[in-house]
């Protein structure tokens, strides 16, 4: 059993109205060891339509975290994370906020892309089918070439999630160029990559990213593979994680990762 979940949101995003001590209980009753919130800090995130700013008063965040890390100490560890999401526009905001706390863990994402999030139907409108993920990981390579202050990278194929096509399916070698460039980056530079259960809930038959990329990933070298369901509310914290251990052992991973201050720590699945 997976004990671990490393991508959670609380009511400290734009995005989730959840409170952190409910999350900290449902991962207790759920039987989970360890967790680590990692609430949204995206700079200059486009306007859009729910008015969600996805800055954080880092303050706030913080103070109520290590209250009720201390609170729970005999339960559950709960660790302090955050995720940035990434745009080759903010990057020295972004260097700057990962080095003004002593993260435990930090998720680089893409949410954004050509000031569009694959989210909204715009995004697809512009670049319909395989456009739409094509352009979404040439901005995330652009990222990572360029940007390194950060543990792991998130939800890779993300994009995918919102291909309003019922039909599209993705397939590896469309963007295998990309793909394996992306990893080797990733690799080289030392960080790793998540399994998110998300696409689960948006009717993928698969985390993302997708099994292929997974398998391709480990085959370059790839160790650092950390477990977040992100969810932004108790009710899908550790979401269809049962799934994980068979499909992970299935491609050859023997580990999975977990971070305490941005270093990883392995535990076998
Ligand atoms: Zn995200
Ligand atoms: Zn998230």
């Amino acid at each position: 059993m997976i004990r671990s979940d490393f991508h959670l949101h609380t009511s400290h995003s734009s995005d989730s109205e959840a409170s952190m001590e409910s999350m900290i209980q449902k991962a207790i009753e759920l039987g989970l060891t360890k967790i680590c919130f990692t609430e949204h800090q995206d700079f200059d995130y486009p306007a859009n339509s729910e008015n969600f700013d996805f800055l954080l008063d880092t303050g706030a965040y913080k103070a109520e975290l290590f209250d009720l890390k201390d609170k729970y100490k005999d339960h559950i560890q709960v660790m302090f994370g955050t995720e940035i999401g990434l745009m080759p526009t903010t990057y020295d905001k972004c260097r700057d906020f990962a080095r003004s706390e002593n993260f435990d863990f930090i998720i680089g994402s893409t949410h954004i892309v050509d000031q569009m999030d694959p989210y909204e139907s715009i995004f697809f409108e512009t670049y319909p089918g395989k456009q739409g993920l094509t352009r979404y990981l040439e901005v995330i390579l652009g990222n990572v070439k360029t940007y390194h202050d950060y543990c792991v990278y998130g939800h890779l194929d993300y994009a995918v999630r919102y291909c309003p096509d019922k039909s599209f399916c993705f397939v590896y070698k469309d963007y295998a160029d990309l793909i394996e460039e992306i990893l080797k980056t990733i690799i080289e530079d030392g960080k790793g990559i998540e399994v998110n259960t998300a696409g689960y809930k948006y009717g993928l038959s698969y985390p993302n990213p997708h099994p292929d990329i997974l398998k391709r990933y480990l085959q370059l070298g790839g160790e650092i593979l950390t477990i977040g369901s992100d969810g932004h509310c108790p009710e899908h914290m550790a979401y269809d994680f049962s799934k994980l251990p068979e499909l992970l052992t299935s491609l050859g991973f023997r580990y999975y990762t977990v971070f305490r201050e941005q270093k990883p720590e392995f535990i076998k699945l």
